[in-house]
């Protein structure tokens, strides 16, 4: 059937394209890729790799965060005189840390349809992969760059419980892993590297070892950070017997020596005590 509606507005359809392995792209992309009558496209250069790479010729627009505004009326216009549009970025999923938002929004005031065709975002990826708490999170995108801003939105999601999802170029890792050494403390982090290319890697750290390591640390960067420990939780911490207060740490992934410092902190006692009660636990 064919998915392209065919009533006299046009329909947007948010297109998902790979974040690196030309492969994921699913087979409906490809179709509506296909089908429409234009694509809205970050960089239509980038776009027009993927697209001979997939041996489609199409029209393309550019659309991106410079002329959003008068591209969003543009767009508008044509879908209003029954034009189906494609609107794809240079990565992933439109709309995530990438142009689309205002486009979408119009398009829901004005009635247009817009459907999504699923794909590729790093952040999901790099989440599922992080061995982190999936059940809960927050994705930040990149943090702002204004130092007080910056500042601002780190003290905001320090006491979250949740897992924490962050964007970041490579050359200002070191300082944003700073910041975040300095205003949410020392907590683990897995940080995703090109994720779906040759050399994607996962590194599971804490904060203070990928400072040592940040320089080396080349391409595109995910960072999943560990939820911070509820305060109501720490005081019933306190309530459990240290075998219970070890294993809820278990639980959470952590390893011995980690779960050591961590009971030592929450009791407010030296960690060779705690070792003590555990030197026989593997
Ligand atoms: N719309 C995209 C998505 O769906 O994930 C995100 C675009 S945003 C401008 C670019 C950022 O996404 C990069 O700086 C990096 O943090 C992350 N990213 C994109 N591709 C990635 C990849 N292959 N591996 C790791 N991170 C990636």
């Amino acid at each position: 059937m064919k998915e392209i509606n065919q009533k006299e507005i046009g329909t947007l359809y948010i297109v998902a394209t790979p974040i690196g392995n030309l492969e994921d792209i699913t087979l409906r992309a490809i179709r509506v890729l296909k089908e429409v009558d234009l694509i809205a496209a970050e960089d239509t250069r980038h776009t027009l790799k993927l697209l001979n790479h997939l041996e489609i010729s199409k029209p393309l627009m550019s659309y991106h965060r410079h002329n959003e505004d008068v591209k969003t009326d543009i767009l508008i216009k044509e879908l209003k005189q029954g034009k189906q549009i494609a609107l794809v970025s240079d990565a992933g999923t439109p709309g995530i840390c990438d142009p689309g938002e205002e486009v979408i929004k119009k398009c829901i005031e004005e009635e247009i349809p817009i459907v999504p065709i699923p794909g590729a975002c790093a952040m999901i990826n790099a989440l599922i992969c992080s061995g982190l708490d999936t059940k809960e999170f927050v994705f930040i995108g990149f943090l702002p760059l204004n130092k007080k801003n910056r500042k601002e939105k780190l003290e905001e999601i320090k006491n979250t419980t949740k897992t924490m999802i962050l964007y970041e170029a490579p050359h200002k890792l070191e300082t944003t892993l700073k910041d975040l050494k300095q205003i949410i403390g020392n907590r683990k982090v897995v940080l995703a590297r090109e994720l779906t290319k040759v050399h994607e890697e996962y590194i599971r750290e804490n904060i203070d070892i990928l400072i040592e390591k940040a320089k080396e640390l080349k391409g595109e960067i995910v960072l999943i950070i560990e939820g911070g420990v509820e305060k109501k939780e720490e005081n019933d911490l306190l309530k459990l017997s240290l075998q219970d207060h070890y294993e809820y740490y278990e639980e959470k992934g952590l390893n011995k020596k980690e779960i050591i410092k961590q009971i030592a902190k929450d009791r407010n006692v030296n960690k060779n005590e705690i070792y003590q009660q555990f030197i026989n636990k593997k």
